[in-house]
């Protein structure tokens, strides 16, 4: 384990203006705070924060940073509090200490894949500075380092599963392939016992079998570049297991059939260099088609700039070379991090321009600087990470899955999200436990639990609180079949009536011969032409029968066998009309209109008499009849109240107490004695609006109460 001195001496190494006493504080406090607890090993727990801290200093990341790795776990694991980290450490080791607790409180078991990259994004969503990552990171891989320790074998599997599938990806998309490799070397060492053993003693089988035939390799290519004037260096390695591994697995060919399991890097002082370089590689050994790739050109999404290249050296071997400057080398390894530290002036031959506050000020300089150049919105989600997904939010289903959604999503777009099923059958939704109204936004984190009822339908008021596109098509979708079959008993209703009016029996082919000279394809298609008013009654009757169209025009519609709406959806087969706001119990007539459901009018209303002047035929109408309906309609009225202190709370009682609902509320106007409210309110049938409305003229603060 690093000593106190050790770990504050490397950091004041490559930045002597940190807070030396700010990381003594934090070595004793975290000491003091993790106490006697032990490692699986054996060793204090201390230690583990240490090590972290130990592997950030590598990356050279400023004092806030090493504060936080040491204090990293005091606050899930001892009773340290949140508080007492911002008294002794200040806001900002306060800020970044919570949000590595945060994400330690997700390591959630991930079967999928989808999963595990939602878990990704989650992770990536809630760390909004990356040196929370960074922590994140550092801790991950110090587990991975000790994991053998962790007795129970399901425990490891499962520690070395989480971080193949998400920490070492997370690691890849912030440029730290170090850290990745060093983490899948581990996790497959893990997972694949076998394959591993066996790949790394082909590995060493090699190595003894050629002489050390990667120095000899390295030498001959420095030497190369050298007679050609360039001063290189050269390195080089086999590839890492997990990486063979993956290529074996992938290509389904075996060790053997492998060629290219070494690769080699130069590192020249310029980007000329590279070029140089590359031309002179491929003057001497032929180039392996399609291999050749120029990140320096055209650098990965996240940043990478490199020469690739493989060519065949010798006997069939293959060997990769990759070349770079030493710039591009550091932020290869250590990604924005060594970018990071590179900028911030801790290189050697430059004075170091700031620690402490000076480094942060550098890293949100480059933040801002990469948020500026980023080409196209892919680069800038590889580049900055967090801040692009401040536009999504993630929640949890109760048995942990997460779903992602855009901000300002509500359970129904959750629900949906989840499955169709569930979407079309939600009734509520309960948001950390609390019931809440589907209307709710949900939240970063939130967890929702669906409501669902078999007997439960897609609404049509829906359709404004939904906000994907999977829930709004899905809506829409049975919207237009519940539209479709309610049309077509609607259309079968009518035809009935129409011939019930015909001066005779309709004949066996009377359908059949209507359809041809009306040229609508089948039954079903002439009752929805009926019901939606794409056919005048009179077409229809002398279709059925020629010459019986003319005897109806002038007569009025019977007034017998009005058409129930009872079982039809508001907004499929019909609307009610907000002109006069018809509720069950009022005597009612229904318009049809082209291409539309029927609209229903109370039959006084002031509009329908107008549209019935305008209207061509009395068949225009149907009259319809509530029949056993019971799912109430919204009615507008007026109440005039006295200005006196709660009268609008005792209006609200009122209404409450009649156990109608207030669904909309307007002030018309207000002078010093009364104001005027317009209220839709919704209610069961008209004796019970009448009953309201009554009740409100007999209260002492309403003046006048009556229905628009
Ligand atoms: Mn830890």
């Amino acid at each position: 384990m690093l000593r106190q001195y050790e770990l504050v001496d490397r950091v004041l190494d490559y930045d002597p203006k940190a807070d030396e006493a700010m990381l003594n504080r934090a070595y004793v406090f975290s000491m003091q705070a993790h106490g006697s607890q032990k490692r699986a090993n054996g060793d204090p727990y201390f230690s583990h924060p240490i090590e972290v801290a130990g592997i950030l200093t590598d990356l050279r990341l400023d004092d806030e940073t090493i504060a936080t790795a040491i204090l990293h776990d005091t606050v899930e694991d001892t009773v340290a509090t949140p508080e007492q980290i911002v008294k002794l450490f200040g806001p900002s080791v306060g800020r970044l200490v919570e949000g590595v607790t945060k994400l330690s409180k997700i390591e959630a078991q991930t079967e999928s894949e989808r999963a595990a990259e939602n878990l990704r994004k989650f992770l990536l969503a809630m760390s909004d500075d990356i040196r929370v990552l960074l922590v994140k990171l550092a801790d991950r891989l110090h587990n991975m380092r000790t994991l053998r320790f962790i007795p129970k074998p399901e425990k490891r599997r499962r520690i070395a599963r989480e971080t193949l599938d998400i920490y070492a990806p997370l690691a890849e998309r912030i440029g730290m392939y170090e850290f990745m490799r060093e983490m899948q070397t581990l996790a497959f060492e893990q997972l694949e016992p076998e394959a591993y053993e066996s790949i790394t003693r082909r590995l060493e089988g090699m190595k003894e079998g050629g002489g050390d035939r990667i120095a000899k390799i390295g030498s001959g290519l420095k030497l190369l570049l050298g007679r050609a004037g360039l001063s290189a260096e050269v390195s080089g390695r086999e590839k890492h297991p997990y990486s063979i591994w993956r290529k074996m697995s992938e290509r389904h060919i075996s060790f053997e059939q492998l060629s290219d399991v070494m690769a080699f890097r130069a590192i020249v002082p310029t980007v000329d260099d590279c070029y140089r370089a590359l031309g002179i590689v491929h003057r001497r050994w032929p180039g392996v088609p399609g291999r050749f790739k120029d990140y320096i050109s055209t650098p990965k999404r996240n940043g990478y700039r490199s020469l690739h290249t493989a060519v065949v050296h010798a006997e069939n071997a293959r060997i990769e070379i990759q070349i770079r400057t030493p710039e591009m080398h550091a932020e290869a390894e250590y990604g924005l991090a060594a970018h990071w530290a590179y900028k911030g002036g801790m290189r050697a031959d430059r004075q170091v321009a700031g620690g402490g506050s000076g480094a942060r000020a550098d890293w949100i300089q480059d933040l801002v600087e990469i948020i500026d150049t980023a080409g196209s919105p892919e680069e800038l989600l590889e580049h900055t990470r967090m801040a692009m997904y401040a536009d999504r939010i993630f929640a949890f289903t109760p048995r942990g899955e997460l779903i992602q959604l855009p901000k300002g999503a509500t359970p129904i777009d959750f629900a949906y999200a989840v499955h169709t099923d569930l979407g079309d059958q939600a009734v509520g939704a309960k948001v950390n436990g609390r019931v809440v109204s589907l209307k709710t936004p949900i939240e970063n984190g939130d967890q929702v639990q669906i409501l669902r009822s078999k007997a439960q339908h897609p609404q049509t008021a829906w359709l404004n609180i939904a906000t994907t596109a999977k829930a709004l098509a899905a809506i829409r979708r049975h919207l237009r079949q519940t539209e479709r079959e309610e049309g077509l008993k609607l259309g079968r209703t009518i035809y009935d009536d129409i011939v019930s009016r015909l001066p005779a029996a309709l004949g066996p082919d009377a359908m059949g011969d209507a359809l041809k000279r009306l040229k609508i394809a089948d039954e079903p298609a002439l009752m929805l032409a009926i019901a939606r008013r794409t056919l005048a009654d009179e077409q229809v009757m002398e279709a059925l029968m020629p010459g019986s169209g003319a005897c109806e025009s002038g007569r009025p519609p019977p007034q017998a066998g009005a058409i129930s709406i009872r079982g039809l959806t508001p907004g499929a087969a019909f609307d009610l009309a907000t002109c006069c706001h018809p509720v069950p119990g009022d005597r009612i007539a229904g318009l049809r209109r082209p291409d539309a459901g029927i609209e229903v009018h109370v039959i006084s209303c002031r509009v329908l008499a107008e549209l019935a002047d305008r209207a061509e035929g009395e068949t225009d109408w149907v009259d319809l009849s509530w029949g056993e309906r019971s799912d109430g309609a919204t009615a507008r009225i007026q109440v005039e109240v006295r200005n006196v202190p709660g009268a609008l709370g005792i209006l609200a009682t009122v209404i409450g107490q009649h156990r109608a609902n207030i669904v909309n509320l307007r002030l018309d106007n207000r002078d010093a004695g009364y104001h005027t409210n317009t209220i839709d309110v919704e209610v069961h049938d008209l004796p019970q609006l009448m009953r309201l409305l009554a009740a409100l003229r007999a209260t002492d603060a309403v003046h006048t109460a009556h229905r628009i």
